[in-house]
């Protein structure tokens, strides 16, 4: 059999995240002994020809990884959208005798993608006729494979949950907004913010629902009521009078009434400006929304989408439909591509036709979810509670480490809670403050602005209560009345849920429904595949390991970075992935002698080569014995003066910073089912305990009793982590050159 030959293009509008897939499909290729090509400025390279389609080698996609856009180039090609136009492309591929593409763009590239296969035997024919390729090589290749990534800020894909970029879009979104806000507070002032999404309102939902925006205008969901524009207003004024200092207004590119006429940021702020009689400032953000860094997520999601495209491509049998690479609650899969451009497309139709209902259930249940929530946590005021209906007093408290997202999660509780009709009460400082009796009402403006707080402005604590601590707790519960205990934090606050559940039968009190919801940095916890947090932390391991390579690589050093997670590795091969380090040292695996002998080998040879940087990545409990310290001593007596060594911990730097949009996001939508379950459960004569959890199917909960079952007690970590099959991955792609490999043994 012929073995394939593989090329890559980025199209259509560039995207964070699309350089980790050229790298993870350049290096994943040529790992498994594939020859690999670029194609320089998407399809108008393809067309071009010549020097546009370069071979690539192991080293041509060193150091992308953290480059925003794409360094192989994109563009809108006219020419690629004839028929000739395709037939000098499949010209030029044939020249190199590819015969499989990975096309990363939006649903135009692809469609032209899928186009190009299906005309391809219809080109070679033409080209045999017209005597430009032989008969032998159409015949060699006959077929055309085609494999799809979705790189688009819009996040507008049907079948895929992400689309790379759009992680990093909502960073640079949320961090302006974080920032006007803080501006317009100062001045009590109306801000209009315009995001882009073209069709697709996800960026502005999710942008309103990470920070503390009042109105947002999305094309699924127009303003339903003629006079909609006196309803903004008279919200806006109702916020004010209930204390908000800064009135953000977040409008989506392709926001319209429901007649579908567009409608524009300096609309809306002419209607504010001669309805509240103040100045109103407008910020478009524009292509700020497509540059800069890309996010730890979009590093990852690129790479694994890049990687299972190659395997896709080598897998798929001759004339198969082409796919697309699709994650799905936390999975990478794949799907027909056509079926989803074709879904994508019923959206944008559903939207032109005013079927907006049809177009918000195309966009999928999470995104409904997360309407629904927004919709509550944007009021000026909760509804009044519903004439007759039991008032619940609903406890919240955070426990463990401070994690980034856990404010946005008490934020988002106390708001539903409230909405719903029931009292709820802060616990400071843990468990200790429940021992203490350190509980209070909150009121919706308590938690004003609290989604972009790190910390934790509870107050947290690791205290596991014992002994004599039950009394204290059940006398608290029942001074208290409470009906309710949501429990946000890490281990200790999982460890301490469990024992008041155990105790239950002792400690009547303790009869309430309780549920843990997972907040630690460590992603250690049972029954979640992510925890609020660790997003936050992958983040600033991310941005700090770029600072670090950049201050060595003009010396010829290499680093040890120390990174936090106890004796869970998930920070560190998630940080070595995101960042390229090429070992990761952590707990699951251990650390021998005799593979530090062979990393000490290998950097004294990719050192003797001419690299010019190392970097390595431990976990802080990696082993006992060898410490970060003692890594970088052997490191240094081996390094036959070749390079020098340094340690950096980065530290609890880890635990603070601004929640990421997705600690945000997730913390919010995960604090109201939690609300919903302590609602439910508290109508039931034995009310239960639970953990609730981001798993692969999506949200789940569990009962508590399972816990200890997930739980490898001795580690403080779950028993299964699914992270652990990345590792392979990870080493694929950190290792030196094939060549360079074989060179060595
Ligand atoms: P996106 O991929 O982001 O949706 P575009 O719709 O601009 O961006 O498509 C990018 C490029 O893909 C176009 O400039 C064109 O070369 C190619 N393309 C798009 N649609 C088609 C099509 N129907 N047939 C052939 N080529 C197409």
């Amino acid at each position: 059999m012929v073995m394939k030959r593989l090329a890559i293009l980025t199209s259509g509008g560039d995207a964070a995240g699309m350089n980790a897939a050229v790298r993870a499909v350049v290096r994943t290729a040529l790992d498994r002994g594939v020859e690999v090509f670029a194609i320089y400025e998407g399809y108008q390279g393809l067309v071009d020809g010549g020097d546009r389609i370069r071979k690539m080698t192991w080293n041509s996609v060193s150091n992308i990884l953290n480059l925003g856009g794409t360094v192989i180039g994109t563009a809108r090609s006219e020419a690629f959208r004839t028929h000739d136009g395709r037939r000098t492309a499949a010209r030029n591929l044939l020249e190199h005798e590819i015969d499989s593409l990975v096309v990363v763009g939006g649903d135009g590239s692809l469609t032209g993608a899928n186009l190009f296969r299906q005309e391809w035997p219809t080109l070679l024919k033409e080209l045999v006729e017209l005597g430009q390729i032989d008969q032998a090589v159409a015949d060699r290749r006959a077929n055309l494979t085609i494999v799809g990534l979705v790189g688009s800020i819009d996040n507008d894909m049907f079948g895929t949950d992400m689309t790379i970029g759009a992680d990093t879009a909502l960073h640079r979104i949320t961090e302006a907004v974080d920032a006007i806000s803080s501006t317009a507070a100062s001045h009590q002032r109306t801000f209009v913010v315009k995001v882009m999404g073209r069709n697709c309102g996800y960026l502005a939902l999710m942008a309103a629902l990470a920070t503390g925006a009042e109105w947002v205008l999305i094309p699924e969901n127009p303003p339903d009521l003629d006079n909609w524009e006196d309803k903004m207003c008279a919200d806006l004024k109702a916020g004010r009078k209930a204390g908000r200092r800064d009135s953000i207004v977040i409008i989506a590119e392709g926001a319209r009434d429901r007649y579908g006429n567009p409608i524009g940021s300096s609309y809306i702020q002419k209607v504010l400006e001669e309805k509240l009689q103040e100045e109103v400032r407008v910020t478009v953000l524009g292509h700020v929304q497509r540059g800069g860094a890309p996010s730890a997520f979009d590093r990852t999601l690129g790479t694994l989408m890049g990687h299972a495209a190659v395997e896709t491509v080598l897998s798929a049998a001759p004339d198969s439909e082409p796919q697309l690479i699709c994650l799905r609650g936390n999975r990478i899969t794949n799907a027909p591509l056509m079926k989803c451009v074709e879904q994508t497309r019923a959206v944008a139709e559903a939207l032109d036709q005013h079927e907006f209902e049809r177009a918000l259930e195309l966009r999928g249940g999470s995104f409904q979810e997360s309407f629904r929530t927004l919709r509550t946590m944007l009021r000026s005021l909760p509804h009044d509670p519903p004439a007759g209906q039991k008032q619940l007093r609903l406890g919240i408290m955070n426990c463990g480490a401070p994690a980034a997202g856990m404010n946005s999660a008490v934020r988002a509780a106390v708001r539903i809670g409230m909405d719903k009709g029931h009292i709820m009460l802060g616990i400071a400082n843990g468990f200790q403050g429940l021992i203490d009796g350190q509980i209070k009402p909150m009121d919706w403006m308590a938690v004003n602005g609290w989604a972009a707080m790190g910390g934790s402005e509870l107050g947290t604590n690791r205290e596991v209560p014992s002994g004599k601590d039950f009394y204290a707790i059940a006398r608290n519960i029942e001074k208290h009345e409470l009906n309710g205990l949501l429990i946000i934090g890490g281990w200790s606050g999982y460890q301490a849920a469990h024992e008041l559940y155990r105790e239950r039968d002792n400690f009547p009190a303790f009869n309430i429904p309780m549920i843990c919801m997972p907040a630690t940095i460590n992603n250690n916890l049972p029954g979640s595949e992510l925890s609020i947090g660790a997003d936050t932390a992958l983040n600033t391991i991310v941005q700090s390991v770029d600072k670090i390579k950049q201050s060595g690589v003009a010396l010829r050093r290499c680093y040890v970075v120390e990174v936090m997670g106890r004796r869970c590795g998930y920070l560190a091969l998630m940080g070595g992935l995101a960042t390229g380090a090429e070992r990761v040292y952590i707990h699951e695996e251990g650390v021998k002698l005799k593979d530090l002998q062979a990393d000490v080998d290998q950097l004294v040879a990719g050192f003797k080569r001419g690299k010019r940087l190392g970097l390595l990545i431990r976990n802080e409990d990696a082993h006992p014995v060898y410490t970060t310290g003692v890594l970088c001593a052997i490191f240094e007596a081996e390094s036959d003066g070749l390079f020098d060594v340094r340690q950096t911990i980065l530290g609890h730097m880890q635990q603070g910073g601004d929640p990421s949009p997705f600690d945000r996001i997730q913390a919010t939508r995960l604090a109201a089912r939690c609300v919903d379950y302590l609602i439910e459960n508290s109508r039931s004569e034995s009310p239960s305990g639970a953990f609730i959890g981001l798993e692969a199917g999506g949200i789940q909960i569990q009962a508590i009793e399972d816990m200890p079952r997930l739980m490898d007690e001795v580690n403080q970590r779950p028993k299964k982590q699914w992270w652990m099959d990345l590792r392979a991955i990870a080493r694929v792609l950190a290792q030196p050159a094939p060549q360079a490999r074989s060179e060595e043994k």
